[in-house]
């Protein structure tokens, strides 16, 4: 959200935790700019504030919590492992980290996972994974990334350069050299790109690009163009990294949002619905470019039995539930009743896209109404969903979501445009 949407939180006092929003804002740094609710429990896909103000959960954590809030298995795997072992650092062995890398790889196209804490993490070991590719494998000693405009990599220096949004770079420069930028989805301009870059010895050593892009308006990537570039990538044995943290992990309708392209990258990342609001990051590699040595990279929690063993019994939950069905069903079922609601409102909502429950309704870019109005209208409603941007309302519940908790959705949103408009 812009500086222009904070805002302006009311004081509330609970009995229970005396919450004050005067006294969190005194104590907290004020880098989010927060709904005026406090949350204080949940339950499956709702969620209640300190005065016991029921919401149905449509951002889950901001596509995190897999499986909706306090789901029994994940309970159980919590308590579990916080009784048997929770953290022994990477100096040893441990059962979890082992099992969750191979569901991983049996689940996917990779062939190792490194573990981390957070997607931004995961996006940097990438990072230094194609970097080393590029000195020791290509020989390309001034190696270039080539990333999206309006894509989201992350927070931290390295990946705020690979994001192509100004807005989260501005002050924080001097950037990471490394990175070139070039329109999603356009074929013409990454070719155009990469003969320039390689024409100058500053050759491309990998592209950077989410399957689906997630904070830059709920953006899928075509499958011509992610073909393309696969065969790119092979013709000049450059590496295709995916940015998964948003899209994977089921929420597209298939385990990884590469699937819907048809296509496999080289490395990609997780992290947000990986351990289902437990924070774990992981990075995964074909055998091809697994180059990584002891002392190469590390994380001091990357990995920990509490992490992986929760996330081991989330990513076991969705296979055995068969929750991708549900995924790719309550997607369609959602898609088609925001695409009722845009035909009413033709004037002011020009689209509905997304895979499986990561959704957006796009508006006009010329109508003076915001993402954030909608997302104001539909918490007065009783629901919670985000915006991508300006102009998109995302659309991103727990993988659980029922047909019921859909149509409530679609309902709060027919409510909230009939009091904007
Ligand atoms: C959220 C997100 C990140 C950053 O993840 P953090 O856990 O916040 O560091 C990176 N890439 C994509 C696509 C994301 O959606």
């Amino acid at each position: 959200m812009s500086p222009e949407t904070l805002v302006q939180l009311p004081s509330v006092s609970v009995p229970s935790l005396r919450f004050s929003a005067a006294d969190f804002e005194q104590h907290v740094m004020n880098t989010y700019a927060r709904f005026p609710i406090a949350l204080e429990r949940g339950k499956g896909c709702r969620v209640w504030d300190a005065d016991g103000q029921e919401y149905l959960d449509f951002v889950a954590g901001i596509a995190t919590c897999t499986l909706g809030h306090a789901h029994p298995i994940m309970v159980e795997a919590v308590t579990q492992q916080i009784q048997k072992l929770h953290h022994v650092s990477n100096l040893y062995y441990t059962q979890e980290q082992g099992e969750l890398a191979k569901w991983l790889v049996e689940h996917s196209c990779a062939d190792r996972a490194f573990f981390c804490n957070s997607g931004a993490e995961a996006n940097e070991g990438a990072i230094k994974l194609a970097r080393k590719y590029a000195h020791t494998v290509l020989s390309i000693h001034n190696p270039i990334i080539i990333t999206a405009h309006a894509s989201f990599h992350g927070r931290t220096l390295a990946t705020i350069t690979a994001t192509g949004q100004p807005k989260y770079q501005k002050n924080f420069d001097p950037l990471m050299p490394g990175f070139y930028y070039v329109p999603y989805n356009d074929l013409a301009a990454l070719e155009e790109a990469i003969a320039h870059l390689d024409s100058r010895e500053r050759q491309v050593a990998a592209i950077m690009l989410e399957a689906l892009q997630g904070e830059g308006g709920v953006r899928p990537g075509e499958i011509a163009y992610f073909q393309r570039i696969r065969e790119i990538c092979n013709e000049k044995g450059i590496l295709l990294i995916l940015d998964e943290v948003q899209v994977g992990m089921g929420r597209s309708g298939h385990y990884w949002g590469y699937e819907n392209l048809g296509i496999e990258p080289d490395i990609f990342t997780s992290a947000k619905g990986l351990g289902g609001g437990i924070p774990i990051g992981a990075m995964l590699c074909k055998s091809s470019c697994d180059i990584f040595q002891p002392g190469d990279h590390a994380s001091t929690f990357g990995g920990n039995p509490f992490a992986t063993g929760v996330a081991l019994a989330v990513c076991r939950t969705l296979e055995q539930e068969n929750i991708l069905a549900n995924v790719q069903e309550r997607g369609e079922q959602l898609r088609s009743g925001l695409r009722a609601i845009a035909q009413t409102y033709a004037n002011l909502i020009s689209e509905v896209r997304g895979w499986g429950l990561i959704n957006g309704l796009v508006l006009n870019s010329d109508v003076e109404l915001t993402s954030s109005d909608i997302v104001k209208a539909a918490i007065s409603e009783g629901v919670l969903m985000v915006p991508a941007g300006p102009k998109v309302v995302r659309f991103v519940p727990p993988l659980i979501v029922s047909a019921a908790e859909i149509e409530q959705a679609i309902d709060a949103v027919k409510r909230a445009m009939a009091t904007l408009v």
